[in-house]
């Protein structure tokens, strides 16, 4: 078949797009690149996982939507991988398949109760405020709720802490979901808990992040000198040249807050350390009541349990110790890493061997870390690997013809990228009167509507 190399990429997030962009920048050969996924939205994480409060995080958006104007570039929203269309008619119409798809669920504490209601994982907190779609319908007990435990010391868990606390004209702004701003405006919580299992210089959470807890319009920043007062070998580490910047800042500016009155604000968030919780307690109804904490030590940089223990009352617990993936029908998968089996982005059979014209980027090829700048990077490297396989002839040989007739068969609301254009304009225009971005449509059906601007091609 002759003509430019056509991909197609899985998952329409920033490493989706980034790879997108960098195939489509490549003079000889020349590539077609069709960009799915199983939303009718596009972005991934920038809409669905980025707090609505950093709108200037997702300005990375205006770069995505030039490389959706490239004249070489499809968008087909609304199209599950594994139900709509398989790997194998994807391979028989495509020189090489990218599976962007992202790590959409949560890790496990594996710790008694974690089930009880009133506990959560915290990614679909994030989903529920962001307005996903498959989210919109849950319930978080925050009107009930006195103290809330945010288990975990990444960026998800400030994200979750600061959204609870964030004052009604602070959330107004945004755009957060509807639904989620109700409840957020109607919460009876009072403090939110952060728990680290490690200690301060441990933390895994960014500088700019723990500055903004400490200027949050209707909550005091609370931290115990005791708790920043340094073991000895994490006091060697913090001083040595292995410790990165950030670790050092962040111990600064906690011991910051630790010097602070409180100014008797409506709500307290609290930072705890060197906690891990060993059960979640539950009251007769199944409910959660407390978290029974194990104390830590560092032994060798890793929180080590000293068997003393105490319960932290508390009704509502946000489980924040990262994402996981999950596995793609017919897709190699690393089970215990829960990320796709590649090397270096090439998928790869179980006994190491590259499956011709399959690669991977992006969390779900090396997990869910780094800033979404990150990703670029990470999907250069596999688009790298995709050329390098081009020049020796290595991709994958198609059989068929285009995929839109297929598409067209098989799916009944396809979206396509003007019928992106469509539902963003929607969203914008019911924004635009309450002076915010957006106002996110955040049912299936809201969705497929205001979509339907997109006739196939
Ligand atoms: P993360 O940064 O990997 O943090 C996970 C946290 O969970 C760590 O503090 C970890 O502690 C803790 N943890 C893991 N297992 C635990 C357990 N069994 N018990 C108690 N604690 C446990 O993950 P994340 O917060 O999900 O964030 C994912 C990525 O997205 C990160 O790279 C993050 O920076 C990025 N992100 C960035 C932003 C932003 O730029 N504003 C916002 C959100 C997310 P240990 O360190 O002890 O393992």
């Amino acid at each position: 078949m002759s003509g430019p190399l056509r991909v197609a990429i899985f998952g329409a997030g920033p490493s989706g797009f980034y790879a997108a962009s960098q195939l489509l920048k490549v003079a000889e050969p020349e590539f077609e690149v069709d960009l799915f996924d199983r939303l009718p939205t596009p972005y991934g994480l920038v809409r669905a996982g980025v707090a609505p409060d950093h709108p200037n995080i997702k300005v990375v958006t205006k770069a995505f939507d030039k490389t959706a104007k490239h004249e070489r570039f499809r968008f087909f929203g609304h199209v599950c991988l594994g139900e709509d269309v398989s790997r194998e008619e994807l391979l028989e119409r495509y020189h090489a398949v990218l599976y962007a798809v992202g790590t959409s669920t949560d890790r496990r504490m594996g710790i008694p109760g974690e089930d009880l209601k009133g506990s959560h994982p915290a990614t679909e907190f994030v989903s529920w405020y962001n307005g996903h779609p498959d989210f919109a319908e849950l319930e978080f007990e925050l009107q009930t709720a006195k103290r809330v435990a945010v288990i975990g010391n990444g960026n998800v868990a400030m994200d979750v802490a600061r959204m609870i606390a964030l004052a009604p004209d602070e959330l107004a702004v945004t755009d957060t979901a509807d639904h989620a701003i109700d409840v957020l405006n109607a919460a009876g919580v009072e403090e939110v808990v952060i728990l680290g299992r490690r200690g301060p210089a441990q933390a895994a959470f960014t500088n700019p992040e723990l500055r903004e807890m400490g200027e949050l319009e209707r909550a005091d920043v609370v931290v115990d000198p005791a708790d920043l007062e340094l073991d000895e070998e994490s006091a060697a580490w913090l001083a040595s040249e292995e410790a990165h910047r950030t670790n050092k800042l962040n111990v600064e500016i906690l011991r910051e807050y630790a010097a602070r009155e409180p100014e008797g604000k409506p709500m307290r968030v609290r930072f705890r350390f060197l906690v891990s919780p060993v059960e979640v307690l539950g009251d007769d109804d199944g409910r959660v009541r407390a978290l029974k904490l194990e104390r830590n030590a560092i032994q060798g940089g890793r929180a080590v349990g000293t068997g003393e223990t105490e319960e932290l009352d508390c009704q509502l617990v946000f489980r924040s110790i990262g994402y996981r993936g999950l596995p793609l029908a017919g897709i190699p998968f690393d089970d215990q890493r829960g990320l796709i089996r590649n090397e270096g982005g090439r998928v790869c059979d179980a006994s190491g061997a590259p499956l011709p014209g399959e690669y991977c980027a992006g969390w779900i090829k090396r997990g869910p870390s780094g800033v979404i700048g990150t990703n670029k990077k990470d999907a250069q490297d596999t688009v790298d690997k995709l050329l390098e396989d081009a020049a020796a002839g290595k991709l994958n040989a198609p059989t068929k013809d285009d995929v839109l007739e297929l598409l067209t068969e098989r799916v009944e609301h396809l979206v396509e990228w003007t019928g992106w254009e469509a539902i963003d304009a929607a969203e914008r225009a019911a924004g635009e009167p309450q002076g915010r971005p957006r106002v996110k449509l955040v049912e299936w059906d809201a969705l497929r509507e205001a979509g339907r601007g997109a006739p196939a091609a």
